[in-house]
């Protein structure tokens, strides 16, 4: 079995809103393990991206713990934990939240500009990390340059380029054709096998989940392994 890097316990969320109460997780459970694709399935509404915000440290539960290789990351300051996120995390969304005006290139430089990295050498690597996506031939275009499925290959580029331990994939696919989809995947699945990260994926796409490693199904703010 591989290594556990992640473990949340007991995470209980409920949302107020005025004097109405939802209890949105009631006391998730999960590992995640390096090289390894975890899914995480269930209806609209049952808690996914709750979980998966909280996962990356975005959102606080009212109870639980997130013990990340060793680490309590709900006992750290507000500080730490960005900190935590730039060097440990990396996030894709259904829709991209590419920055617009800016290129590629300049989209997957980002994380490493903010983590001090010299221009220069932020620039090779994000070059290298657009070769990884398959997208050499597109570093200078702007998002609305490109395809949904290439735009969704930026966001997992500037999501790796850090090389986190983990990306945090909420739905990633969503928004994908069946081709496109396949494609992201088998991207994911290269990543996993060559850069040692670990995927959290939530997805609609039952044929998907059924080639990640591990399956969690969300039902009702509950999991099941
Ligand atoms: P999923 O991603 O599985 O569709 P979510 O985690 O987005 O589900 O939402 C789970 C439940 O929590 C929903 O009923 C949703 O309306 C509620 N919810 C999510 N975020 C908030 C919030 N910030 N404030 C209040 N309720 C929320
Ligand atoms: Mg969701």
């Amino acid at each position: 079995m591989s290594e556990i890097i992640y473990k949340a316990q007991n995470i209980k969320k409920t949302y107020v809103e005025g004097k109405v109460k939802t209890q949105v997780l009631k006391g998730v459970n999960l590992e995640i393990c390096k090289d390894e694709i975890t899914a995480i399935i269930g209806q609209s509404g049952s808690g996914k991206s709750t979980l998966l915000h909280i996962l990356g440290t975005l959102d606080t539960p009212d109870t639980g713990s997130l013990e990340f290789k060793g680490t309590e990351l709900l006992k750290l300051s507000n500080q730490k934990k960005a900190q935590f996120r730039n060097l440990n995390l990396g996030f894709v969304y259904q829709f991209h939240h590419l920055l617009g005006d800016f290129t590629a290139l300049e989209n997957v430089m980002m994380p490493l500009l903010i983590a001090n990295v010299p221009v220069k050498e932020a620039k090779l690597k994000a070059k290298e990390y657009l070769q990884k996506v398959g997208l050499s031939h597109r570093v200078n275009f702007r998002p609305n340059e490109l395809s949904g499925g290439e735009r969704q290959r930026v966001a997992i580029a500037r999501a790796i380029v850090n090389k986190p331990d983990l990306i945090l994939a909420d739905e990633p696919t969503g928004n994908l054709d069946a081709q496109n989809a396949q494609e992201v995947f088998s991207i994911f699945s290269h990543l996993v096998k060559t850069e040692h990260v670990a995927v959290v994926m939530v997805t609609h796409d039952q044929n998907l989940a059924s080639k990640c490693d591990k399956i969690y199904k969300m039902i009702d703010g509950e999991i099941d392994a």
